[in-house]
């Protein structure tokens, strides 16, 4: 291997040494800020997710003093007990219940935590693929955004979080039936790259990966921003924006220990996730002027069949998300892994009482996958109440594909040997002995599907044009000379993959551009990547 490459291979995903211990955890709680605290500092980030928490480390290492305001609270990893009615409640807003309004109901969870949503995601990580780059620079005047000139970004982060690929000996045997059947049919389909360190295969990622193996930003890049200098106020929610419109000189947040945070600053980074930046930019009268604010929401929805064996599959047993086929990723339609432990398998099997208990009786030999479409409608969200709430409703073009996606899944499973598939498709009833003929005859409304959403992007959208978009191609909002953002909100439109890359690599870029740097250089390149 050349000195300028990086091995993204099994070694380098189960090592579990060389993690980044800070000299110090620069952390100040706001539960004890009971009255008034004011700080100055160059930029204030707020937020410290996926686009927060690179923003703080790379303007920090770059010399200027960084504060980063976070609503969650820090967690340590070895506090994480596996157990999802534990850890919902500690790392999810609303205890990962909030939902959109519309056809069907959406539930969409988010992280809020030191670390945002990535403390609970499954780890997945792909590049922005280069046809929606593409589609960026014809339809929203994005320029710069060639895969030549986000290259030095992706190298970077995907260095910083060892991404890198799940071996052979982990992907558990839900995963494994999947790629047997795909290959069996002929579809595409690999191991997932992930942002992992020593993972070993535990299944509980959306509960806080209590080995500390998951590389989520509150474990790589907030404690790099800690030996930078950067402080990080946990438990505290900001909520003004003090200034005139073109220039913000303070942020003004509430802190948990019911005191006032104020931050004087140069630079503003909102970075608190495209359901909750509109609300703030909104309430300070900023980033409205094009009126797509809060608007162009794509979700992502996801939705997941389950297939019951002979054998035991224990679903648990490995990395959850660990395989994909994107055999139909020109339709817009990706299967991924998604399976949990045994209470969440509970929660989601369908049924009750004896129905419930003989599903529940048949969970080892039951696997479960999952599939998202790259949608086509798009929602809204407005701050009601300091909270988000989002209409969206799922289109028909988006329905019918989620029935060619459960149609090609229940291939792939009857090739695998499945004696029965569900699709959660309302009407639909289970399918037996390798008949898909109910499935492939139903007409799927919307109504019908039952879904979820991990992937709410779109609603501070980024666009040359100040009158078609909220923040210009370097994400400064437009109109404002100090105020930028940092989140998946100015992503301007639906990627087909998982955003956390596209979000943090875009991050990376904005920290460089704001210290007017130029693009990182001598990032190695990785070995392979998806
Ligand atoms: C279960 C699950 C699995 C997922 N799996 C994957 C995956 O495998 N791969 C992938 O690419 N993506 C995945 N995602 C999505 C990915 O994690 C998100 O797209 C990404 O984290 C979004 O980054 P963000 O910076 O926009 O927001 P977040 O990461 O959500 O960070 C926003 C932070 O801002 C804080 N905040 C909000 N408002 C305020 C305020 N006013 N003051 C202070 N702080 C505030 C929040 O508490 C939060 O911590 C998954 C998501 C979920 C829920
Ligand atoms: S599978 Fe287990 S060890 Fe691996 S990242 Fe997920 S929670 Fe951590």
């Amino acid at each position: 291997m050349s000195a300028g490459t990086r091995d993204t291979g099994a070694h380098t995903y189960a090592d579990g040494g060389g993690t980044f211990h800070p000299p110090e955890r620069r952390i100040v709680a706001g539960a004890g800020i009971a009255g008034e605290r004011i700080v100055t500092v160059d930029a204030c980030v707020i937020g410290s997710g996926a686009g927060g928490a690179p923003v703080a480390k790379e303007l920090a290492e770059g010399g200027l003093r960084v504060a980063i305001l976070e609503e969650g609270d820090w967690h340590e990893s070895a506090s994480f007990t596996a157990r999802p009615r534990d850890m919902m409640p500690r790392l999810y807003r609303d205890a990962g219940q909030l939902a959109t309004v519309g056809t069907p109901p959406i539930v969409i969870p988010l992280g809020r935590a030191v670390g945002g949503t990535t403390l609970v995601n499954s780890g997945t990580c792909f590049r922005t693929p280069a046809h929606v780059l593409a589609r960026w620079r014809a339809a929203f005047g994005l320029d710069d955004m060639t895969p030549a000139a986000l290259e030095p970004y992706f190298r970077r982060v995907e260095r910083e979080l060892n991404v890198s690929q799940v071996p052979e000996a982990l992907p558990g045997r839900n995963a494994l039936l999947v790629r047997q059947g795909a290959r069996a049919l002929g579809l595409h389909g690999d191991f997932l790259f992930r942002n992992a360190k020593g993972c070993v295969g535990s299944g509980v990622c959306a509960f806080g990966c209590p080995t500390g193996a998951k590389q989520h930003v509150g474990i790589t890049y907030v404690p790099r921003a800690w030996a930078a200098g950067a402080t990080t106020y946990t438990g505290v929610r900001a909520r003004h924006l003090v200034g005139n419109r073109r220039r913000v000189r303070e942020v003004t947040a509430r802190t948990a220990g019911g005191g006032t945070l104020r931050v004087r600053c140069e630079h503003v980074v909102i970075a608190c996730g495209a359901l909750l930046t509109p609300g703030l930019l909104r309430r300070n009268g900023l980033g409205g002027a094009s009126g797509q604010l809060g608007r162009n929401l794509s979700i992502h929805p996801a939705s997941a069949a389950r297939a019951v064996f002979d054998e035991p599959i224990d679903p648990w047993d490995g990395v959850p998300q660990s395989y994909y086929v994107d055999g139909l990723a020109g339709e817009g339609i990706i299967l991924e892994g998604i399976t949990g432990p045994p209470d969440q398998a509970a929660m989601v099997t369908p049924g009750s009482g004896a129905v419930h208990r003989e599903r529940m009786l048949a969970a080892r030999r039951t696997g479960s996958f999952g599939v998202m479409v790259s949608d086509t409608a798009r929602g809204t969200v407005r701050d009601v109440g300091g909270r988000p709430f989002i209409r969206y409703d799922l289109h028909g073009d988006d329905a019918a594909r989620f029935k060619r996606g459960f149609e090609v899944l229940a291939e792939i499973y009857w090739a695998a040997g499945a004696r029965e598939v569900v699709v959660p498709l309302a009407g639909v009833p289970p399918l037996r002995d390798g008949d898909s003929g109910p499935l492939r005859r139903a007409r799927v409304r919307p109504s019908q599907v039952q879904a979820m959403a991990f992937h709410p992007l779109g609603t501070a959208r980024a666009g040359a044009d100040p009158r078609a978009a909220v923040v210009d191609g370097a994400l400064r909002v437009h109109g404002t000379e100090n105020v930028h953002v940092a989140d998946g909100s100015v992503v301007p439109s639906a990627l087909g993959v998982n955003p956390q890359i596209t979000i943090m690599a875009l991050a990376t870029r904005l920290a460089h551009h704001l210290l007017g740097a130029p693009p990182p250089a001598g990032e190695p390149a990785p070995s392979r990547i998806a």
